[in-house]
């Protein structure tokens, strides 16, 4: 199991994530990044998988380093 965190006051909208892994992410009315079916507070989102995918690519291409995963 794997839980991804995106700290989204941190994400600045390079749209990097979204271009890499669209299967768990796009961009937001609000300029930032959306982490697909996640949950959490607005500062905040969390999504646990089995498997972590193309999230550990977001998370290394991710300029700010708000993405973040914890196995
Ligand atoms: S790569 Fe990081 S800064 Fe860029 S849109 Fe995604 S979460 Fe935001």
């Amino acid at each position: 199991m794997a839980t991804v965190i995106q700290e989204r006051n941190k994400c600045v909208g390079c749209g990097a994530c979204a271009a890499i892994c669209p299967k768990y992410w796009e961009m937001g009315g609000d300029g930032k990044a959306h982490m697909k079916g996640s949950t959490g507070s607005g500062e905040e989102a969390i999504l646990v998988l089995e498997d972590v995918g193309c999230n550990a690519d977001a998370a290394n291409a991710c300029p700010v380093k708000c993405i973040r995963i914890e196995e």
